[in-house]
């Protein structure tokens, strides 16, 4: 049988991130995606130049809607915007889809600097990181989230081990944005009290879109498949190289991966 993901998201309409990109991941998974969209952005692959919210009320009623209908094997988290949404999303998935694994990608900052999380809602995030089975923080939302500095690897350690400390089973910190001269980026996860190191080769691409959010949805396709976190992670970190690797420019500004 087809798995099932549920994907919360924000929209892209560049298709290059967002809820555009975690269906096409799912899409090349082989799984079947529903999407729920918390905002619409208005973006490009240069920058997003608006974000628009819809009435808290829609956005209940699409949970809801969906949820009355369709069991999920995994639910999988992006953009969420704000502390009212991050609240709905929160309290309905509790009474609503309790023992669904929920991967969570802490989106807080887009690669283009713009802000996707108002600041004041950060402890509300905080808070929803407890419900998850997965979180998926780049360094700088680690940083945030663990409330420390990251310089290097066993800052990473330190930071994963604060976060799982809010309450969820596992945590992934990206390296990708940690400054170093290595030839290797490494993406560290903490699960089962056990740090697993993965280390992928840099590729040298300035500016990629949308990275982060097709890697949480492939690890979300991977667990709904049955694969162990680490399985999941390892398949999807060699799933996104190889994408990364056969990016393409669409406009004038990041490139973007091409699902197939
Ligand atoms: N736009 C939306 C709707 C997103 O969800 C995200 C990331 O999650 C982004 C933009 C930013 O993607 P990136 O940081 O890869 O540019």
């Amino acid at each position: 049988m087809v798995k099932k993901i549920l994907i919360i998201a924000g929209s892209d309409p560049s298709g290059g991130a967002g809820i555009q990109t975690d269906i096409k991941t799912a899409t090349a998974h082989h799984t079947y995606s529903a999407a729920v969209i918390t905002c619409l952005t208005a973006q490009n692959t240069q920058k997003v130049t608006a974000i628009y919210n819809p009435p808290i009320a829609f956005l209940q009623n699409q949970l809801d809607t969906l949820l009355s209908d369709i069991a999920f094997d995994v639910i999988k988290i992006g953009m969420l915007g704000n502390a009212q949404v991050i609240d709905c999303v929160s309290k309905t998935l509790k009474k609503k889809a309790k023992n669904v694994p929920i991967i969570l990608d802490t989106v807080m900052v887009a690669t283009s600097g713009d802000c996707l999380l108002d600041s004041t809602a950060i402890k509300d995030l905080k808070k929803f990181v407890a419900q998850s089975f997965l979180v998926t923080p780049n360094v700088d939302e680690a940083q945030i989230l663990a409330d420390m500095q990251i310089f290097n690897v066993s800052d990473m350690k330190k930071a994963a081990f604060k976060i799982k400390q809010l309450g969820c089973e596992n945590v992934l910190i990206k390296g990708g944005h940690l400054k170093s001269n290595h030839s290797h980026i490494t993406n560290l996860l903490l699960c089962d009290n056990k740090y697993v190191m993965i280390k992928n080769r840099k590729i040298n691409i300035d500016n990629i879109h949308g990275t982060g959010c097709a890697l949480a949805s492939a690890i979300a396709c991977n667990i709904a498949n049955n694969d162990d976190v680490i399985l999941a992670l390892r398949k999807a970190n060699r799933y996104i190289s190889d994408r990364i690797k056969k990016s393409i420019m669409v406009g004038k500004g990041s490139h973007v991966l091409q699902h197939c």
